[in-house]
């Protein structure tokens, strides 16, 4: 198999000013694009040279499982997004937020918590476990929740090169913005 970087569904300018093009351009265009393509070397003459990103994340370790997760991590990341996006979720997700969290505000709160506070570089989760109850988790450097049985529905990227070109250190100004580019509609649809 061979892994190409996806097309994103939105302009490369079209979430500024929360990201701006420069952003998404190293972002996506160099970081997403080099995982794409140290993942197409390393698996040649492997087990994992016609696997899919997610035998490669639940089976492979080492470069292969690093490179292959930060490939899936990344499209899952930038197709939570749109220009249209923030506000609240609607229907069946809503309503298990408000079961587990309290109240919309009170998740936003512990997830950006959890963004806000992982050290060094990672990735803040909601996840839904085996019983479909919603948790927050995270997950340092490649790692994805899929290898603990969870299933992802929305996260936050707070490697350095997400926000340090906009934001610099100020990582909580960067995870304020997060907010108001997601696009629910897709996400309530993982869950
Ligand atoms: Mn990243």
């Amino acid at each position: 198999m061979k892994f190409e970087l996806p097309e994103l569904p939105y302009a490369t300018d079209a979430l500024e000013p929360a990201i701006t093009k420069k952003t998404i351009e190293f972002h996506y265009g160099k970081h997403h694009q080099a995982y794409v393509n140290n993942l197409n070397n390393l698996v040649v003459g492997t087990e994992f040279e016609n696997a899919d990103l997610e035998t490669i994340i639940k089976k492979a370790d080492g470069g292969i499982f690093n490179n292959g997760a930060q490939v899936w991590n990344h499209t899952f990341y930038f197709t939570s997004f749109s220009p249209k996006g923030g506000g609240e979720p609607s229907g069946t997700l809503a309503k298990a937020i408000d079961k587990t969290f309290g109240n919309f505000d009170s998740f936003k709160e512990d997830f950006g918590k959890a963004a806000a506070t992982l050290f060094g570089s990672g990735w803040a989760w909601l996840v839904k476990d085996a019983k479909g109850e919603l948790k927050i988790v995270q997950t340092s450097n490649a790692a994805n929740p899929m290898t603990q049985g969870l299933t992802p529905i929305l996260t936050c990227d707070v490697w350095e090169h997400a926000y340090y070109l906009d934001y610099q250190n100020k990582r909580p100004d960067y995870i304020a913005s997060f907010w108001k580019l997601i696009d629910w509609k897709v996400v309530g649809a993982r869950f």
